[in-house]
């Protein structure tokens, strides 16, 4: 395809978020190069309203059949001729249309593989932010991947910055490609020197002021508890096809150094960048040409000086949990990804204390038989019965916060 005689179609899942709504920016500066095709929201009917207004796509759809009416009216009261889809269906349709050249997934949980999968099995160039599609099914996602030949670009910052200190060749595995490990680095989130008898009483506001980063709810959460680098470790496995032990997490405070790949010879790459997640989303839309992405540079001088510490794991259970899930293998991460949506929805809720979420992650793993994800069918039912599983032991977790 040739971006001067047709601009690129693209599908932005979850537009309304964190990411997509940097996705948006992006298009909108290279809106000579860029077309949106279609645009999607979970209920936010309001703010996709408003998107719509402004890129003007052939489809939106709005995950919550129920609110697509809504957006219906609020369209057509402005005069725009976007057809309006509904659920998964709809979600799956626009990952999919034949126009559509790239699809960027940034739908926040669970709920993002379905359409994730179909755009993988329709052969396009993935962007991917929802980092738990490849938790809870990395094998069904890489194969399909390989098979409809679709291309896999990491958005979040850490993977983005390790594909581009790796060699072009890497996809023929670490050791082709002279790599030792991976040092995949992390904030240390909110919560990285707060004293342990304090973390009873820490509050969802607390927990997603990310000293970094600015962010959506769930993944704020899973940067205080470390879940997210544990995510990451399990997506690292997948994207660069290597094991637990050769990614090292390193805790650098400052946020500057998005991760490094260490070679045999000695040498380790890094990629540096203020945090501003418009650089990932601009570095894959554009791969392998470069655009502008509207980051500020980088201010050597004001930063100064950069830290580094190992991770510790007492503090920060989730991450060891995670390890742990990826080595047992099989479906295991499949019921961490479940257990950590339902244990982290009820803390946002007010309903459950922060140091009982890696406990209910670690009971419900200890309680589901995870077997393996080989399927779909096979994932879908895991899923559902960690959630279950979740459900029961976050309601004995929450007792505690009354007792
Ligand atoms: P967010 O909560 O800000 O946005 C989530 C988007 O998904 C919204 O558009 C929402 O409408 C949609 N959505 C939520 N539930 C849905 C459902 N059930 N069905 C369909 N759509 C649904 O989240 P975010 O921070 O933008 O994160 C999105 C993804 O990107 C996550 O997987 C996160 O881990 C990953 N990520 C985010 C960042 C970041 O800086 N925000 C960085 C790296 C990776
Ligand atoms: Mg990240």
């Amino acid at each position: 395809m040739d971006a001067n005689t047709r601009r690129i179609g693209v599908t932005v899942l979850g537009s309304t978020g964190s990411i997509g709504v940097n996705t948006l920016e992006v298009l909108e500066r290279h809106a000579g190069r860029y077309r949106v095709v279609a645009l999607t929201a979970n209920t936010d009917v309001e703010r996709l309203a408003e998107q719509c207004a402004r890129f003007q796509p052939e489809f939106a759809v709005v995950a919550q059949t129920e609110r697509a009416a809504e957006l219906a009216r609020r369209l057509r009261d402005a005069r725009l001729d976007t057809r309006v889809l509904g659920g998964t269906d709809g979600l799956e349709t626009v990952a999919a249309l034949e126009q559509v050249d790239y699809v960027m997934a940034a739908i926040v949980g669970a709920a993002g593989l379905l359409p994730t999968l179909a755009a993988a099995r329709a052969g396009k160039r993935i962007l991917l932010a929802n980092k738990e599609a490849l938790v809870m099914s990395g094998r069904l996602l890489m194969d399909a991947v390989h098979r409809h030949a679709a291309e896999l670009l990491p958005i979040d910052s850490e993977h983005n910055a390790i594909f581009q200190c790796m060699p072009l060749d890497y996809a023929k595995g670490l050791d082709h490609a002279g790599v030792r490990r991976i040092l995949l680095t992390a904030s240390g989130g909110p919560f990285l020197d707060i004293p342990l008898e304090r973390l009873a009483a820490v509050t969802p506001e607390q927990a997603c002021s990310h000293p970094n980063w600015d962010m959506g709810r769930k993944i704020s959460v899973d940067s205080a508890t470390m879940m997210n680098k544990g995510l990451e470790v399990i997506e690292a496995c997948w994207l660069f096809d290597t094991t637990p032990d050769r990614v090292q997490v390193v805790v650098h405070p400052q946020s500057v150094i998005h991760s490094m790949v260490e070679y045999v010879d000695g040498s380790v790459l890094a990629q540096l960048g203020n945090p501003d997640m418009r650089i990932p989303i601009a570095n894959a839309l554009a791969w392998p040409d470069r655009i502008e992405s509207g980051a500020s540079a980088l201010n050597m001088f004001e930063v100064a000086h950069l830290d580094f510490r190992e991770p510790d794991l007492s503090r920060f259970a989730c991450l060891r949990i995670a390890y742990e899930a990826m080595e047992a293998g099989g479906a295991a991460t499949t019921v961490l990804n479940a257990a950590n949506e339902v244990a982290v929805e009820r803390f946002l809720e007010g309903k459950l204390p922060f140091p009982e979420i890696p406990r209910v992650i670690e009971r419900t793993l200890a309680a589901v038989a995870a077997g393996e994800a080989d399927s779909l069918e096979s994932i879908c039912e895991i899923d559902a019965e960690a959630r279950s599983a979740a459900c029961r032991l976050t309601d004995r977790g929450a007792a505690r916060v009354q007792t």
